[in-house]
């Protein structure tokens, strides 16, 4: 296996098709961007959209057009998850194979009546693990994590340990609706696509442990991580579709960019808010740093995001 280190660096944006570009998604894209194109690196762009029922009809198509207005340029040939169900299926026949899944019959409510509460809920109590009680139909497939301990180093997040077992239990990688589940989805494609570093939102950084733990037992390289902070409303949930976020105006990129680049700790000269989005870039490129941006895992903003620029 090739050492990380001596790979050219290729980062990733992959957004999730369930709406236009929001100031959050606004600023994991700047991130990500930054930190690949500061070191000469390569910066791919992923669409999400393994989740159908959760597909916005014509959202991929204006957030890569929205992220054109903003001035990215991503490398290489954009990837659709929806157009690459054969390869998460062969990988999660590479687990099988293993003996590291087992099919699932449990229903939510047997799930929720479990004893042991983790991080986003009931841990999976184990029913199935030894096989599937006769009579019983099984829809989902889940991975064993045993006794699993991760730890890893964030680049920005600092030191992070999660106890699989008790803080997630025996996770879902095909779900009951045929979906391949995005966990195993992520870290299939992040090593097809060769990403060497991982900057995101740390709304997704409960799942970083999951991936790693995925990627070792693929037998794939297991990339950096940073987790960026996530902008939250007054109220301090996550900018989303699901609480309106609104999207951002590419009428007001330049003012967008120099207030993501703000939330990212790097304190653009205010000159540079003007009209024109090219001094701005020019700046943020020979002046991004990873150190600067604040090691918390929300940021609270204005109800609105901000517009003006
Ligand atoms: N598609 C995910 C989202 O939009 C991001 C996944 C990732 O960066 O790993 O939240």
């Amino acid at each position: 296996m090739t050492s990380l280190s001596l790979q050219k660096y290729r980062g990733r944006f992959a957004p999730s098709p369930t709406g236009p570009l929001h100031f959050g998604s606004l600023i994991a894209a700047v991130g990500s961007y930054l930190q690949a194109k500061s070191q000469g690196g390569e910066w791919l762009v992923r669409i999400e959209d393994l989740d159908t029922p959760r597909n916005v009809f014509g959202a991929a198509d204006d957030i890569l057009r929205m992220l054109e207005a903003f001035g990215f340029e991503w490398d290489g040939e954009l990837i659709y998850q929806s157009e690459r169900n054969e390869i998460y299926r062969a990988a999660l026949e590479t687990l099988t194979a293993q003996g590291a899944t087992f099919r699932c019959a449990c229903s939510r409510k047997e799930i929720a009546d479990s004893s042991m509460i983790g991080i986003e809920g009931p841990v999976y109590p184990g029913k199935c693990r030894g096989g599937v009680m006769p009579g019983r139909k099984a829809h989902a497939i889940r991975v064993r994590v045993g006794e699993s301990k991760i730890e890893f180093t964030d680049l920005v997040q600092q030191s992070i340990a999660q106890n699989l077992a008790t803080e997630i239990g025996d996770f879902v990688l095909r779900r009951a609706d045929d979906i391949i589940a995005y966990q195993l989805a992520v870290v299939v494609d992040d090593a097809a696509q060769g990403i060497t570093e991982i900057i995101r939102g740390a709304d997704l950084l409960a799942s970083t442990p999951r991936q790693i733990f995925l990627q070792r037992l693929l037998g794939y390289p297991i990339p950096r991580f940073g987790h960026l902070p996530v902008a939250t409303n007054r109220a301090g949930e996550k900018l989303s579709k699901q609480t309106l976020a609104q999207a951002v105006d590419t009428k007001h990129s330049t003012g967008l960019l120099f207030d993501a680049l703000t939330f990212l700790g790097q304190s653009p000269p205010a000159e540079l808010q003007q009209p024109s989005q090219k001094p701005l870039w020019d700046w943020a490129l020979g002046h991004w740093s990873l150190a600067k941006v604040p090691a918390v895992r929300t940021i609270p903003i204005n109800d609105n995001p901000p517009t003006v620029g």
